[in-house]
């Protein structure tokens, strides 16, 4: 769901999460998002238009 290697850490779709489902994981030098509960996403794909760099795209089936 998140392609870590363009993913540049903004942190755009952490605030962009209305259930709060994604933050900010350190990961060497830098910081890539990750899902913390891919159970509970609604599929909204609020997180998937704030990401400017396409690291993220919502494929969770709900
Ligand atoms: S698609 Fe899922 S992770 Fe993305 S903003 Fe919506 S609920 Fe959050
Ligand atoms: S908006 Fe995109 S580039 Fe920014 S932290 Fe989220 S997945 Fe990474």
């Amino acid at each position: 769901m998140i392609d870590a290697s363009r993913c540049t850490g903004c942190g755009w779709c952490v605030a962009a999460c209305p259930l709060n489902l994604l933050s900010l994981e350190p990961q060497g030098w830098k910081k890539h998002a990750v899902i913390d509960d891919e159970a509970t996403c609604t599929g909204c794909k609020k997180c998937e238009k704030r990401c400017l760099f396409k690291a993220l795209r919502v494929t969770t089936a709900h």
